[in-house]
């Protein structure tokens, strides 16, 4: 569960929506009174935390976490609207694990809230992804096949968590380049080619699954 502190309510949909879409369970709260009335019935991997709050502003809410011991081990991103007016050594001080500045792209958002809860350890060992007979453990990084644990690359496994993330859906080369390699990464769509087939060789039979979209790039079929 993540959940979202931001008192615009757009872009609180926008984020719940976003993590929902992309496997995490989350929920929007308006601001950091109910925050915590939340924190007394569960624990979160993970709090996004905007800055111009009503009430206590995100730094406010950022030192109490962290001065109460049943929450200070929460990983914590700041939410702020224009650099100029964020403090980023005062936020990374107080404790924040990340900050991201609106606006911001939601692939931007997501990497951000995975690295986050990569570093943290918290990427949810319990978090399963699955389609068909393939099991992705996406806290342990480890893939499954009928049972039997398949040994990919970091590239590959990230290629089709994306994928499986996404099933049913078409994904330009150029979505799954941005997305698993990131966004200034120089290298051409044929990457992705690359690590497609090399990714259905290690999936043997199953490998069918990923559909070559002529013209438009691939999807992994339900
Ligand atoms: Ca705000």
């Amino acid at each position: 569960m993540i959940y979202c502190v931001e008192d615009e309510k757009n872009i609180r949909e926008l984020l719940v929506y976003t993590l929902e879409a992309t496997g995490f369970s989350a929920k929007g709260l308006e601001d950091g009174s109910g925050l915590f009335k939340a924190l007394e019935k569960e624990e979160p991997e993970l709090i996004l935390l905007d800055i111009m709050l009503p009430g206590d502003d995100g730094y406010a809410v950022l030192q109490k976490l962290k001065s109460d011991p049943r929450t200070k081990n929460i990983p914590v991103i700041l939410v702020t609207a224009r650099e100029s007016e964020f403090d980023k050594v005062r936020g990374l001080d107080g404790g924040a694990d990340d900050y991201i500045t609106k606006p911001f792209g939601m692939m931007e958002f997501v990497a951000r809230v995975k690295a986050v809860l990569r570093r943290c350890g918290k990427s949810g060992e319990e978090r399963e992804l699955t389609c068909g007979e393939l099991r992705i453990s996406v806290g342990r990084h480890e893939v499954f096949l009928e049972e039997q644990k398949l040994e990919l690359t970091r590239k590959e496994f990230e290629l089709l968590q994306y994928f499986v993330e996404n099933k049913g859906m078409v994904m330009s080369r150029n979505q799954i380049l941005g997305y698993v390699w990131g966004y200034d990464f120089d290298g051409e769509t044929r990457t992705v080619d690359v690590h497609v087939r090399s990714l259905r060789q290690k999936l043997g039979d199953a490998g069918d699954m990923l559909e070559t979209v002529r013209g438009v790039g691939y999807r992994l079929r339900e």
